[in-house]
């Protein structure tokens, strides 16, 4: 099976090489055969968005993603260009992540919209998609004033997924109109989340990616627990049983769908090309 966990955070204690030896252990252990591994280390803060980077580094087939989350920009100095270190690295896929969640820290609302207009700016700037978090507190709120960023963001010509999408199908549609994909965790697993299910069942398939968003989120039978990509395996059997197709199937797709959003063939491409000049 091809896995490609488009979204998770490392969080460095265990080094590279042990988890990524641990991610294939486990998914063997739910049953899945991982043909092939990808990844996307995601960065929610600076240094978060260092570890990020390394560890990509330190593994194969794996980018990486830089940004603030809006959870994080009480923390943040405000200075956007200390990022212009990621600039030129070659694994970087994406800007993320960034967004709005007034579910968890409405508080900080007008900081978070301003540090998500200025990231999105940088995507645009760097040519790179957008990694988007949006959660609200079932008034909409984060959804309205996300989506008119967004749309902004897309008349400039930047692209999009929402990651983690809670949200119900109406919000699910804006998302599609707006040219984005949108990302299923293994919150799909979770007995209450009907809503998630629907999602997983209407999205076109070229938009779905999937993700595990680790350490968080681990999908059943293993909620509450430390999740990690290993798990991408039961996330795609669930999305499999609500869209009639084979847990193959839809790791192929999903995957596909990740390597197209994150120009993954492009940046081998280029790494190869680079590769040459110094041979
Ligand atoms: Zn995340």
């Amino acid at each position: 099976m091809q896995l490609f966990d488009t979204h998770f955070h490392y969080s460095g204690e265990a080094s590279p090489a042990e988890y990524r030896n641990r991610i294939l252990a486990d998914a063997l252990g739910a049953g899945v055969f991982p043909e092939t591994l990808e990844l996307n280390a995601v960065g929610g803060d600076f240094l978060e968005s260092l570890r990020a980077r390394s560890f990509a580094h330190a593994v194969p087939d794996c980018i990486f993603s830089v940004g603030i989350h809006p959870g994080s920009v009480e923390r943040f100095s405000g200075n956007i260009s200390d990022f212009e270190t990621f600039r030129d690295d070659p694994l970087l896929a994406a800007v993320g992540e960034l967004g709005l969640d007034y579910f968890y820290a409405a508080e900080t609302a007008p900081r978070q919209r301003e540090v998500f207009a200025g990231f999105l700016q940088l995507a645009l700037e760097w040519n790179k998609p957008a990694i988007v978090h949006l959660r609200d507190q079932g008034d909409d709120a984060a959804f309205k004033d996300g989506m008119a960023l967004l749309q902004d963001f897309t008349a400039s010509g930047g692209r999009f997924e929402v990651h983690c999408f809670t949200g119900d199908w109406k919000w699910g549609e804006k998302i599609l109109e707006l040219g984005g994909y949108i990302g299923i965790t293994g919150m799909v697993t979770f007995k209450r989340a009907e809503n998630i299910r629907d999602i997983a069942r209407r999205l076109p398939a070229e938009r779905l990616l999937l993700e595990t968003d680790s350490p968080y989120l681990a999908p059943v039978p293993y909620r509450g627990r430390e999740n990690h990509p290993g798990f991408l395996g039961l996330v795609a059997a669930q999305v499999a049983a609500v869209r009639g197709m084979t847990i193959g199937e839809v790791c192929s797709l999903a995957c596909n769908n990740g390597r197209r959003f994150f120009g993954v063939e492009e940046r081998q491409a280029q790494i190869l090309k680079k590769e040459d000049f110094y041979v």
